[in-house]
């Protein structure tokens, strides 16, 4: 089964528009081959990162998006705007959305329903904290955040979506899991996938996300099941992004 490799730059609430001029000339100039590659940005700099990168496909996604459609949401981005915006991908359900902000996985599967309704591909993510890791609890932990969403949306729903495993104390803190790992969670996930539908979890890409650097992405990478990155404090530095996206 091969499955083209995705890394997505996540900036988080970090950036501005020197930012967007530099990381998209950077890209533009080394886009890698064989990879389809991502920019996450904070949301007010989506349309002129979109105008930056129109015609280099390279993709742009939003790092959220309101749990549902337009109307009185004070303060909330609705997924047809971020479609507007030339937006292929929203990631939904990143830790710090659900611990900073009290996401709960009824609000995540919410959430990826109506990207995928709006036609946004998801980028569901699922990832578990160290005590969890400590007490054995892992493969559970994601395994449930996962089926949260197929019992909402369908294993069908997993056609046009893609699953980042990201556990939140390698997030941002420099420990990465190691290649093995963060393989053995990955072939999990793929597995309870299977249950469902074998051919669906063939083609689903899984990407890892968690401190991925220029200098550990490769064995990363390189797991059967791992698909590609989710990339937050290093897809702030050109060149260092343009290198974990050559690794993919
Ligand atoms: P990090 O963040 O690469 O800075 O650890 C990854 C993420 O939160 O998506």
């Amino acid at each position: 089964m091969t499955r083209t490799p995705l890394v997505a730059g996540n900036w988080k609430m970090n950036g501005s528009l020197a930012l967007v001029r530099e990381l998209a000339g950077a890209l533009r100039d080394a886009k890698p081959e064989g990879v389809e590659v991502a920019l996450c940005p904070p949301y007010p700099y989506l349309p002129a990162l979109g105008e930056a990168l129109a015609g280099s496909g390279l993709a742009l996604g939003a790092q959220n998006l309101a749990d549902h459609a337009d109307g009185a949401f004070t303060g909330e981005v609705s997924a047809e705007m971020l479609l507007e915006f030339g937006c292929r991908f929203a990631i939904v359900g990143h830790s710090e959305r659900r611990e900073l902000y009290g996401e709960d996985d009824d609000q995540v599967a919410s959430k990826f329903l109506r990207a995928r309704e709006a036609g946004l591909t998801p980028i569901l993510c699922v990832g578990e904290t160290l005590r969890q890791r400590e007490a054995e609890e892992t493969d559970q932990v994601v395994v449930r955040q996962l089926m949260a969403v197929v019992e909402a949306a369908g294993v069908e729903a997993l056609e046009r979506a893609v699953l980042a495993y990201e556990p939140v104390w390698a997030i941002g803190t420099g420990l990465t899991a190691t290649p093995e790992q963060a393989q053995a969670v990955h072939a999990g996930l793929r597995a309870a996938v299977a249950d469902r539908d074998a051919d669906i979890a063939g083609r689903l890409r899984i990407l890892y996300g968690g401190s991925v650097k220029a200098d550990n992405a490769a064995p990363l990478f390189a797991q059967p099941d791992i698909d590609g990155g989710l990339i937050g404090g290093a897809s702030l530095k050109a060149e260092e992004f343009i290198a974990i996206c050559r690794a993919a």
